[in-house]
C-alpha cells in the first residue's frame, strides 16, 4: 500500500474500492492483487499489467480490464 495506489490504475478509478465487473462484488483497492498477464493480442509487447479480483480471483489487464472496472464501479451503488 503506497500513495501510488490512490491515484488510480490506468482507467481504474482512484477510489477506496473497485467493483468487479465478473462477480459485482466491490473490494477495497488494496486487496486487488497485482498480476503479470500475457498480451491477448500479439504478445509483442510482453506482458501485461494486471490486477486480480480478491472475491472471483478474475484478473483484468490493463488495456481490456480497467474500462469495465471503471465503468462498474462508477454505477455500481455503493
Ligand atoms: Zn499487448
Ligand atoms: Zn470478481
Amino acid at each position: 500500500m503506497t500513495a501510488e495506489d490512490r491515484t488510480g490504475w490506468w482507467d481504474a478509478p482512484a477510489s477506496d474500492t473497485w467493483t468487479c465487473p465478473e462477480c459485482g462484488v466491490s473490494s477495497p483497492v488494496e486487496q486487488w492483487a497485482e498480476r503479470r498477464v500475457g498480451c491477448p493480442d500479439d504478445g509483442d509487447c510482453g506482458d501485461h499489467d494486471g490486477r486480480e479480483c480478491p472475491a472471483c480471483t478474475e484478473v483484468f489487464d490493463h488495456v481490456f480490464g480497467a474500462s469495465p472496472i471503471l465503468k462498474a464501479s462508477t454505477t455500481a451503488p455503493i
